[in-house]
């Protein structure tokens, strides 16, 4: 497949910005002070304030790259994985395809940037319906399908021989947005990037703790990167989340202990909401559960009276609430007001 022909015209006629680091003594070429505040952020994290970030974000590339064993021309950074889904789909322009319910950022922004989207309802199961999928790609030949496994707000992964028959038969690219991959018992699909090169996947550091990094990074053959960088903003990733999130991701025994606690958590508040009468919980590979109740509205506000702030999903997903696995102590908080509301 040629990726460049997927391209629309104004993007792939324009030339990155180019904000490579020259080498020099005295640097006066790019409006920057050359006095920052370095004793008072030495003291957080040895951050200089008056020169712009890394643009192409170097050292934590090569971190991230090493750690899943890719080569670092495979990796881009967004502001967080939603300015990732801008860049894709300004990239690449639409129509723009996804299963409902799904994160809502892939039809916010297919709409703002003027794009046809195209929403393929989930099957009973929750999976992907692979032969309203395919009609649709013979119909409307989308550019662009976002596919978020594990799914927010269902919580399942999606079967990989249906996400692989739709990257086979899709003349576009697939997005398989992997932001809850470190709680699922899967590998994700990583592995099979290299057989499948209009396939992209999406991941964050949002969800292992480093949410107001904002982080994400996508992960695809070096044409479709080079084409994304074309449009990404020269500086989007600042200086201190680059810096925090190294030393951060450096502390792999840490990181690896909390993601366990949360899906053992996650496991616990799954068995002990199937137990209450009235609350339907469904199976997740995320860090949250998605579950049923009789009256959405009533839980949701009873638990927010007790001071408990769940997300109303109703309109999503009817009759649904989605809970995010908290601290051992917040879940059992959460599982003590459920039993006496719904009582
Ligand atoms: N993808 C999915 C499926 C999400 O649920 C979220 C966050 N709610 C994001 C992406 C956005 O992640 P980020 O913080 O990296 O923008």
């Amino acid at each position: 497949m040629d990726i460049k022909k997927l391209v629309k015209k104004e993007v792939s006629s324009l030339k990155a910005y180019n904000a490579k680091e020259i080498p020099c003594r005295i640097k006066l070429d790019a409006n920057e002070s050359p006095y920052g505040f370095a004793d008072v952020v030495k003291r957080i994290a040895g951050v200089r304030t008056n020169r712009y970030p890394d643009p192409e974000a170097r050292a934590l590339r090569q971190l991230i790259a090493k750690d899943l064993g890719i080569m670092p021309e495979n990796i881009l950074f967004g502001n967080g994985s939603d300015e990732l889904i801008y860049y894709l789909i300004t990239t690449f322009g639409g129509p723009v395809s996804f299963p409902v319910p799904t994160f809502s950022m892939y039809g916010i922004i297919g709409q703002a940037l003027g794009e046809k989207k195209i929403e393929i309802p989930l099957d009973k199961d929750f999976d992907l319906d692979i032969d309203r999928f395919l009609a649709a790609l013979r119909k409307e030949k989308p550019k662009l399908i976002f596919l978020s496994s594990p799914n927010n707000p269902t919580g399942n992964c999606f079967s990989t021989d249906r996400i692989l028959k739709i990257t086979e038969a899709l003349r576009g690219i697939v997005i398989v947005d992997e932001a809850y991959q470190p709680f699922s018992s899967g590998a994700g699909l990583l592995p099979l990037l290299k057989d499948y090169p209009n396939l992209v996947i999406m991941r964050t550091l949002s969800k292992i703790g480093l949410a107001a990094l904002r982080l994400g990074f996508m992960i695809a053959v070096p044409e479709i990167i080079e084409e994304v960088n074309k449009v990404r903003l020269p500086f989007n990733l600042n200086s201190f989340s680059q810096t925090v999130a190294i030393e951060a991701l450096k502390e792999k025994k840490e990181l690896k202990e909390s993601i366990k606690i949360v899906v053992s958590e996650r496991e616990r508040l799954f068995e002990e909401m199937e137990n209450i009468t009235g609350i339907t919980p469904f199976p997740s590979e995320a860090n949250f559960i998605l579950f049923s109740a009789d009256d959405p509205d009533f839980v949701y506000s009873a638990l927010l009276k007790k001071g408990i702030l769940v997300r109303n999903v109703k309109d999503a997903v009817k009759g649904c609430l989605r809970v995010t696995v908290g601290t051992p102590q917040e879940n059992t908080a959460f599982i003590k007001a459920l039993k006496k509301i719904v009582r």
